[in-house]
């Protein structure tokens, strides 16, 4: 059976035990003290491979390129064609938010229970978003650069700094003479092999690392009243997600020729595991996986732009982060000038980019936006208690983003297969 069924069985087998043991308080501590762990585990185990992976993949990738000015026009066409579908996320989101004005169906009375309930998690998401907003403009910027390696990579929200360092690195290899690169080229050739059979292992109990993943969710997810209440918002954040994955599938026909049943069927275990964990870090060695094996796309060009995709570009969260700064304005009655709207394309735009591709990160991000379009922070309080399950879906779209890229620059420079004949292979 494909991979990508036995994630459904077990996603599906996960939400019907939850339900069944949510029942009983037993049952509920049964989830978490037996069925949890072994979610996190899978988690774990994911985020563990992620940071060897994407030093080894990268390395490997960018030395494979032989000469820096191919990967000069690859690295600007990535960066270029990820800034485009960010904007466009962030204009979709915009207008539907401003189309469906989901924040009027709230009344005044779920306003104020919601802030007084999610009063705390709120002053939590506040301090951290605060670290962020108080460096200057440049900070992005100086972050990218880290000053010890070692450092950088022992933690996996240092990710853009492992990437710069592995691009700079591989840039020395391509540089030096081949005779002295070799050793070290042919170390990360192995090392990425051997990384690639360890995801291999990793997947093989995906299955049930999202069984336990979802199982635990269901068993602590807050009451259902509340997604009613926010119906309108999720609503509304879904149908600009939907349309997200709409327009990969029309640029992904229109420039590679390829159908959306096989763009769609290809990346689908990526989708369901983004959707699983939450997190396009976690995600992404199977992402490498669908993009190489099952869309055709060149080990040289998915091995520099999906790790690059998987930190910057975020095309979910930035559908959510216009939605939701919108949906927040509407609720608190404040009517936002088109100057703040066209503020809010460039700030969740930047926010995307420098949201870590971990779980919650769009909504530490967002307090960011809220603040510079001048709508009260303490909004977030009435999205909260959604955040999770539309977390889980901006997930799916910020991988499926990355992978539609990588196609598109793999054929703009002639290294995309055509995917029957990389499965005959
Ligand atoms: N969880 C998302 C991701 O990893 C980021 C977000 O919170 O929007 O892609």
């Amino acid at each position: 059976m494909k991979l990508h069924w036995k994630i459904i069985i077990g996603m599906v087998l996960g939400v019907v035990f939850g339900l069944i043991m949510s029942q009983t308080s037993f049952g509920s501590d049964l989830i978490k003290d037996w069925v949890k762990p072994f979610g996190t585990i899978f988690i774990n185990l994911l985020k563990l491979i992620a940071m060897p992976l994407i030093l080894a993949s990268l390395v490997k990738g960018i030395s494979d390129l032989k000469d820096i000015s191919k990967l000069s026009t690859i690295g600007t066409r990535t960066l270029g064609i990820y800034i485009c579908t960010t904007v466009t996320a962030v204009v979709i989101g915009l207008i539907l938010v401003n189309v469906v004005e989901p924040g009027s169906t709230i009344t005044e009375e779920t306003r104020i229970d919601l802030v007084q309930e999610y009063e705390q998690g709120v002053i939590e998401k506040q301090q951290q978003a605060q670290q962020q907003a108080e460096s200057g403009p440049l900070q992005p910027l100086v972050d990218i650069v880290p000053a010890n390696i070692f450092d950088a990579a022992t933690n996996n929200r240092n990710m853009l700094q492992v990437i710069f360092f592995a691009i700079f690195f591989g840039i020395g290899i391509i540089l030096v003479d081949p005779k002295l690169a070799k050793p070290v080229k042919d170390f990360f050739d192995g090392l990425n092999s051997i990384i690639l059979k360890l995801i291999d292992l990793i997947m093989e109990s995906a299955p049930y690392g999202v069984f336990a993943l979802l199982a635990t969710l269901v068993v602590e997810s807050p009451s259902l009243d509340l997604f009613i209440a926010l119906g309108m918002y999720s609503v509304t954040l879904i149908i600009g997600l939907i349309l997200m994955i709409v327009v990969y599938n029309i640029i992904v026909k229109l420039i590679t020729n390829t159908n959306p049943s096989t763009f769609m069927k290809g990346i689908s275990a990526a989708q369901l595991l983004g959707f699983s964990t939450s997190s396009s870090a976690a995600t992404l060695p199977v992402t490498m996986d669908c993009a190489e094996k099952n869309l055709g796309v060149d080990k040289e060009i998915s091995s520099f732009v999906l790790p690059i995709g998987a930190t910057v570009n975020m095309d979910g969260t930035s559908v959510y982060q216009a939605v939701a700064a919108v949906f927040i304005a509407q609720a608190f009655g404040l009517d936002l000038s088109l100057g703040a709207q066209l503020g809010i394309i460039v700030t969740a735009t930047l926010a995307s980019i420098g949201a870590a591709a971990v779980p919650s990160a769009g909504i530490v991000m967002l307090v960011i936006v809220l603040g510079q379009a001048g709508i009260p922070e303490a909004g977030l309080a009435l999205i909260i208690a959604v955040d999770r399950p539309l977390d889980m879906c901006r997930t799916i779209v910020n991988v499926t983003g990355d992978a539609a890229v990588s196609m598109i620059v793999a054929k703009s420079v002639g290294k995309l297969k055509d995917p029957k004949d990389v499965n005959k292979n």
